[in-house]
């Protein structure tokens, strides 16, 4: 079959590169100049099994209320008027209630232990480099309240098969020493050993550079302008092409990966996807000493920020070199991706605060990118009722941890073959799926 995978993020390079591999005829459109430039560029690093609790979960209304109109909120919902922005505030409601936080952190870690598996096998056959550590991931807590709210959702994580453990204070800085400079504000750790970080952008680049070896085509530099849909199939795709010029593509199937902007395409067809753009930032920092830096990926609940360590390889007459990546916050103001000076500034005092001396802050560089955020923080996989539309879109906070899975799931399910997982697939004929109304696009 012939193929179109719209977007040439983590998630469409996965899909792309699993239909590959599942014999179609593939082409990757997309408006960057290479794959991954945008929301999957330099975000946080961390394949994150265990960070499957939902930002919508039964404490969050009242934070979200107290955060209101506060500039260095760890999630700032600026209120614009937007009916978009509305009705996703509304649906984030629903999904806070205890019940629907248990189910959707059933479906996180399901797709998250699975799609960890997927990166693993991947990174073996290909011998795909990417800064990758496998140290595990380390969740502090400084707030006694905090840590014990965490408890429940953990336990519920273990019972799924994700080894996330409780530890001590103590536990903690033996597992991270850098630790030890705060060890009188922490209340307390988790730590999940087989999570792992590494840097999404590289990832992509090589993952794209195999799937294109193996007979994948990306057209880089076009930009997607509508999908025509006749007779309930869509007939084609229009773009602005490479040389700015008006084109149609066509092919028997198209898979939608465009991030945050999969909206904006499928509401033409009258395809409503509950997905709203959650910007975050982050920072990359060199190591200025590499013994007060810390080497375990590392997520600080307080500050709702997380850590990740790259070694950058020897080049081009440049030594080896560490930097620090630290990402986070989540600000829903539509598509901007201007960049906050107090939230940049809150984010590298967090990093003194925590690691004194350990960065060169002055070299601090900057980045923003958007959230492909749903209510639930589940991703809409699967079919549409538009017979040949597929998505693989709306992976939110997870979507370097989720893309390995889900790049394969769409893959067999555009096959025509059962996904090797029980999850929520969307659409009228999803597999194993059990539909929820805020997930299911009509
Ligand atoms: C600050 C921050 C930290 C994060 N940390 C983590 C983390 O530690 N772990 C984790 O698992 N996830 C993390 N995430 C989430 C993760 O980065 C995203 O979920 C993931 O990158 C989404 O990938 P995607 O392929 O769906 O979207 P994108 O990477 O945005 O890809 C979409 C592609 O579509 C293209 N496109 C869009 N519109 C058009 C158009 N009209 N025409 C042509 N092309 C178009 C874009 O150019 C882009 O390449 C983080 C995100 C942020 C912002």
């Amino acid at each position: 079959m012939r193929v179109i995978v719209l977007g040439a993020g983590v998630v469409g390079t996965a899909s792309a590169y699993f239909l590959q591999q599942l014999g179609h005829e593939v082409t990757v459109i997309d408006r960057q100049a290479v794959p991954g430039a945008e929301t999957s560029f330099a975000n946080g690093g961390q394949i994150s099994v265990s960070h499957a609790e939902p930002w919508a979960n039964p404490s969050a209304p009242l934070k979200v209320l107290s955060w209101l109109g506060k500039e260095d909120a760890p999630l700032l919902f600026r209120l614009r008027a937007d009916m978009r922005q509305w009705l996703w505030g509304l649906q984030f409601l629903r999904e806070c209630t205890p019940a629907r936080t248990r189910h959707n952190i059933h479906q996180i870690v399901q797709l998250g232990t699975y799609s960890r598996a997927v990166l693993r096998e991947l990174r073996e056959q290909l011998g795909l480099q990417y800064d990758q550590r496998t140290q595990g991931i380390l969740h502090f807590y400084t707030s006694e309240r905090e840590f014990e709210c965490a408890l429940g959702p953990a336990e519920q994580m273990r019972a799924l098969g994700c080894e996330r453990q409780v530890v001590s204070a103590e536990e903690a800085i033996r597992i991270e020493p850098a630790l030890a400079a705060m060890r009188e504000q922490l209340a307390g750790a988790t730590f999940t050993a087989e999570d792992e970080s590494g840097d999404a952008h590289l990832f992509t680049r090589e993952l794209a550079r195999a799937a294109e070896a193996a007979g994948a085509r990306w057209r880089m530099g076009c930009h997607i302008t509508a999908l025509r849909e006749t007779g309930g199939r869509i007939d084609h795709v229009e773009i602005t092409n490479e040389e700015g010029r008006y084109e149609r593509v066509q092919a028997d199937a198209y898979v939608l990966a465009l991030g945050s902007h999969s909206p904006l395409l499928a509401q033409p067809l009258g395809i409503s996807l509950p997905i709203y753009p959650a910007k975050g930032y982050s920072v990359t920092l060199p190591v200025r000493d590499a013994a007060l830096a810390y080497q375990t990926s590392l997520t600080d609940d307080e500050f709702k920020l997380v850590f990740s360590r790259y070694t950058r390889p020897a080049q081009g007459g440049q030594e080896a070199r560490d930097v620090l990546r630290v990402a986070g916050t989540a600000e829903l103001n539509g598509y901007s991706r201007a960049l906050s000076e107090v939230r940049c500034a809150a984010i590298v005092r967090r990093v003194a605060q925590l690691f004194p001396g350990a960065a060169d802050t002055a070299a601090a560089q900057y980045w923003s990118g958007l959230r492909p955020a749903t209510p639930s923080n589940v991703p809409l996989i699967g079919r549409t009722r538009v017979s040949n539309l597929f998505l693989n879109t709306g992976h939110g906070t997870l979507g370097w941890t989720h893309a390995c899975g889900s790049g394969r799931s769409i893959a067999r399910i555009v096959s025509g073959l059962a996904p090797e997982l029980d999850f929520a697939f969307c659409g009228p004929r999803g597999a194993g799926a059990t539909l929820q109304p805020a997930q299911l696009p009509v």
